[in-house]
């Protein structure tokens, strides 16, 4: 008699699993499809990943008129499926790859047995870690213009952040605000000239540079920051601005939690892979795309990772079968 009341799981088997649907993780689906691997890919959270929070990606070569982040990936996916790719919706609770075949384990109390594993988790916004950010998440506080700029017509909004993401929040946001301030830590923005000149030229954008924030302030819903100038220095002068947004854009943490047990990362967590390669320290194992890259970022980068990271499963295979 069964004493057990635990149901048995569900297992598949695969020669590939993928984790993540950003432009890694679809390309690599096109290429492990392609190679006969019969890939299965769990899409996650977030299915098509940050650019599916993105207006306009206009650095992606193939469109020179530009293209909606949301079609983008939608393009991705359509191809991966017609390859013959399993995409799936649902996330990886828990990994081992202590040895193969490595074994996944999916919420809905389903296992996944795969000869490799290609990692394409990518990366989430990262907050200033203030207790206010907490208080006012969804009642003004977002690390998604996209998603969530629609809230603010005519209102005033503030971004942190000078990199290419805040430049390009920032100017999302001016077509709809009345008013968008920019925080930036620095005396000058980080972002590509181009996103630099945009973002400076824009009249309903005003930059405070050298400029922290400290707290966030309202009753009910968000009114306004406490900011600070010159930070640390003699100059030091504390502000307020009354804003009803508050978007982080200050970067990303790469999605690597669950792999760490067993996969080398940097002291941010990034995947560390070998030289040129897509491989990490476990045989079998290859990372792609933002969660293993903590240089370039790109959408471009990452789908040619991805590639790499598929066609370095199938030489994997091949020279460990039977
Ligand atoms: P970045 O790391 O480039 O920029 C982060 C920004 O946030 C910097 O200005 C940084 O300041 C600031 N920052 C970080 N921590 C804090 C903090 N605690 N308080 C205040 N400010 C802080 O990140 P992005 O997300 O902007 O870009 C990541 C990569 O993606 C880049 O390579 C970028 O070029 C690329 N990208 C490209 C796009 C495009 O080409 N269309 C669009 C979006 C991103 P500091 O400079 O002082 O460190």
């Amino acid at each position: 008699m069964d004493t057990n009341n635990t149901p048995s799981p569900n297992i598949n088997n695969t020669k590939c699993l993928i984790i993540g649907s950003g432009p890694a993780g679809y390309t690599a689906a096109i290429y492990a499809s392609r190679a006969n691997l019969s890939p299965i890919l769990i899409e996650g959270n977030q299915p098509g990943g940050q650019l599916t929070t993105t207006s306009e990606v206009e650095n992606f070569p193939g469109y020179p008129q530009g293209v909606d982040g949301n079609q983008m990936m939608s393009d991705f996916r359509t191809q991966a499926e017609r390859f013959g790719a399993d995409l799936r919706s649902g996330i990886v609770t828990e990994i081992n790859l202590t040895q193969r075949p490595f074994i996944a384990h999916l919420g809905d109390n389903s296992e996944i047995h795969a000869d490799t594993v290609i990692i394409a988790t990518g990366a989430s916004a990262t907050y200033l870690g203030l207790e206010d950010e907490e208080k006012f998440k969804g009642m003004g506080v977002s690390a998604c213009a996209v998603c969530d700029g629609f809230f603010y017509r005519g209102r005033t909004v503030a971004v942190v952040g000078g990199g290419d993401t805040a430049c390009e929040e920032a100017l999302y946001l001016s077509s709809i605000a009345n008013k968008v301030y920019m925080i930036v830590r620095k005396d000058h923005l980080r972002a590509s000239k181009v996103m630099q000149r945009r973002v400076l030229e824009n009249t309903k954008i005003t930059v405070l540079f050298n400029t922290n924030t400290i707290g966030l302030f309202g009753e009910d819903v968000l009114q306004g920051a406490h900011l600070v100038e010159h930070m640390g220095t003699p100059r030091e002068q504390k502000f307020d601005i009354s804003i009803d947004g508050f978007f982080l854009a200050i970067g990303h943490k790469p999605n690597s939690d669950i792999f760490q047990p067993y996969i080398d990362t940097d002291e941010r967590g990034f995947i560390k892979t070998h030289g040129n390669s897509t491989a990490t320290n476990v045989p079998g194992v290859f990372a792609a795309g933002d969660v293993a890259d903590p240089l370039f970022q790109q959408a471009i980068c990452a789908a040619g990772a991805g590639c790499r990271a598929a066609l370095e499963a199938e030489k994997f295979i091949l020279n460990n079968e039977n």
